[in-house]
């Protein structure tokens, strides 16, 4: 190996017959996706590679992804959520009231779907904790992207009792919960995220931060007040950077069984990996490669 070069893994082939995945975004640069994709199809044995693109045009991207048989499916991120849609053959119906799709997937007779499994990775990681959803009353901060695909599947198919939904516009709040409500019957009241969040948290079961409050590089945030938290609530925070964040801190202080947004970004990849390949995705070393990540950081 010449000097400056890292030895290639021998258990790590790229050939003519590997298959292609990727994340496409603009800026992909902090992507954690291809450090998770790739360490599960290197313990499941398969002959895959996942690559990050930056995409500035999203029609002549879809058009090569079509044009290119072993290019599995893509990860899609911020830009590009909607701008994908049109582009595609087939969206199911959680994307299609999110209106957005991370996830796109070469079907069976080329055909492109996508959808987004934001909502159900977010299912299953409470799912995998143990944290049953049905008849729950349940606080959401923020009403964004995210608070949207996630809202909408604890109404459907968690079976939640109630949904609050906090936001600093309340407004946009309010147009979020006719939306879910609309669509599920699921009864959704609102409110604003710094005045009502201690009154909403008092007898709420669940708390889902949707936030970017909390994230590095302002890890000592949180827009909630540590003790408005009570033990009979389960906090999952959405923010994955830092891994603990001050709400995790002040959660676990307080007593709360917690989901970090670790777990949230852990199922949803490993559902996108599970669409590409046909096989159940080895979810440990994904969370490996994730946390390794995050300790570099
Ligand atoms: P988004 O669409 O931009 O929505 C962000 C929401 O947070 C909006 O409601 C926004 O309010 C609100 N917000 C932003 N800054 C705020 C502040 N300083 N005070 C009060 N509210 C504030 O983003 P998103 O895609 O939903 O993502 C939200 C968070 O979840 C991000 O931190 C993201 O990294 C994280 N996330 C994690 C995962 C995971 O797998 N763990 C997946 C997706 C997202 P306005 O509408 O008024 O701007």
């Amino acid at each position: 190996v010449a000097p400056g070069l890292k030895p290639v893994n021998d258990d790590f082939r790229i050939d003519t017959a590997t298959q292609l995945c990727a994340v496409i975004g603009n800026p992909v640069g902090h992507s954690l996706s291809p450090h998770m994709h790739n360490a599960a199809f290197r313990a499941a044995g398969l002959n895959y590679a996942y690559l990050a693109f930056q995409v500035e045009d999203v029609a002549r991207f879809i058009t090569g992804m079509r044009a290119m048989p072993s290019f599995r499916g893509c990860s899609v991120t911020i830009p590009h959520k909607e701008a994908v849609m049109p582009h595609l053959d087939s969206i199911d119906p959680m994307a299609a009231f999110a209106g957005s799709v991370n996830t796109i997937t070469r079907e069976a007779g080329d055909s492109l779907s996508g959808r987004s499994t934001d909502g159900p990775g977010t299912l299953r990681a409470f799912a995998d904790a143990g944290v049953a959803l049905e008849g729950k009353r349940v606080v959401f901060t923020g009403a964004g992207g995210a608070v949207r695909a996630v809202a909408f599947a604890f109404a459907d198919q968690g079976k939640v009792g109630a949904l609050t939904l906090l936001a600093r516009d309340p407004a946009k709040a309010a147009r979020l919960a006719a939306e879910v409500s609309d669509k599920t019957g699921v009864e959704v009241s609102v409110g604003d995220l710094s005045a009502d969040i201690a009154g909403a948290l008092d007898g709420a079961d669940v708390l889902v931060q949707g936030t970017p409050i909390g994230m590095s590089p302002n890890k000592d945030a949180s827009c909630v007040p540590a003790e408005a938290l009570h033990p009979g609530l389960t906090v999952f925070d959405m923010v994955y950077r830092p891994h603990e964040t001050r709400l995790i801190r002040d959660a676990k202080a307080a007593g709360c069984p917690v989901i970090h947004g670790i777990e949230m970004l852990i199922a949803q990849a490993a559902l996108q990996w599970e669409g590409w390949t046909g096989q159940d995705c080895p979810v440990d070393a994904m969370r490996q490669a994730a946390m390794l990540q995050l300790q570099e950081d």
